[in-house]
């Protein structure tokens, strides 16, 4: 895949067709292809209707994501997510991860997501031996954006660590190239998980969500207990749905989920902090107090930039965007 296929996947088509249909119309494709396609292959049926399917953004039917996850389609997958803040407008409003940024604003009210499939898209590229191509988005398409932003540990994280592998410290061989593919796959199912609650979640997420509810007690929207077998690590028994990371559960594992998520979790937002379940110790409830203290610091001083700033965004953020030949406008 070029750099350019992420500037063409802004401009499809098909936009003014997805947008007379609703959700109903969605629900009745993806069922009646589902039908015709059988058990086997079904991700297929989404294939043919991607442009639809992505220009459209709704989330609530699994397959689309997962279809996308699955052929590692990370420009559309950029696309349609961005296109499910703007479908999602009610939900998405009350999910913003940094207030007081627009629901719609994909780049401040949700970095990480922003930046997920983006940051594959330069390791596809690396990895299919267009370097230059790749440091070219990370240095144009993403440093510069994410670093304007305001932003957690864990986003970056994720950014030195692409830095790294692009300058070359890191190698990145195939096997390292499939464990990327898999944990930023995982990362944008856990996120859309986290702030669009009720929405894409595959079955196995439902399995998961249903198998955790009972260990983690308040704390079960935030992680999930890992089941003996599990293809992750069975040593761990908690992973944390925020950061992604695995913990050993412990005798209580909702007491240590809730410990790690108010006193060490560092992919937490305003939002998240807004959404913490009880403080279980005296600890807890002083770094609640705290963080939601720097919370509304923080979304002060940037209420206060964004004024000054005015209608910077959007950039080349909108669908008629018109990117440079052969450059990659990014979305
Ligand atoms: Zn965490």
């Amino acid at each position: 895949m070029a750099d350019s296929d992420w500037s063409s996947s802004g401009s499809s088509g098909s936009d003014a067709t997805s947008r007379a249909m609703d959700e109903d119309d969605v629900r009745a494709l993806v069922v009646r292809e589902r039908e015709q396609a059988g058990n086997v292959g079904h991700y297929s049926v989404v294939e043919q209707h991607y442009d639809l399917l992505v220009s459209l953004g709704s989330l609530r039917f699994p397959d689309i994501l997962e279809s996308l996850l699955l052929y590692e389609r990370w420009p559309e997958i950029a696309r349609y997510l961005r296109h499910a803040l703007r479908f999602h407008a009610k939900d998405a409003a009350e999910a913003v991860a940094y207030p007081p940024a627009r629901a719609t604003d994909m780049r401040r009210a949700h970095p990480e997501l922003y930046l997920l499939p983006r940051r594959q898209h330069a390791l596809h590229l690396f990895s299919a031996g267009q370097h230059d191509q790749a440091l070219h988005f990370y240095h144009e398409r993403i440093l510069p954006r994410i670093l304007a932003v305001r932003r957690n540990a864990h986003v970056n994280a994720l950014v030195e660590s692409l830095g790294a592998i692009l300058a070359g410290q890191q190698p990145l061989a195939i096997r390292d190239y499939d464990r990327e593919v898999a944990s930023t796959s995982r990362a944008i199912r856990d996120y859309v998980q986290v702030y669009f609650p009720g929405f894409c979640n595959s079955f196995y997420q439902k399995m998961m969500i249903g198998h955790s509810m009972d260990k983690l007690g308040q704390a079960w929207s935030f992680g999930e207990v890992l089941m003996p077998g599990d293809i992750l690590d069975p040593t761990t028994t908690i992973r944390c749905l925020v950061c992604h990371a695995q913990l050993p559960m412990g005798t209580f594992p909702d007491a240590k989920l809730l410990d790690h998520l108010y006193m060490g979790c560092p992919a937490t937002t305003p939002h998240i902090h807004r959404l913490l379940p009880r403080p279980l110790n005296p600890r807890q409830v002083a770094r609640r107090a705290q963080l939601l203290q720097q919370d509304e610091a923080a979304a002060d001083a940037a209420a206060a930039a964004e004024e000054e700033e005015e209608e910077e965004e959007e950039e080349d953020d909108g669908d008629n965007a018109g990117p440079p030949a052969g450059d990659g406008g990014d979305e």
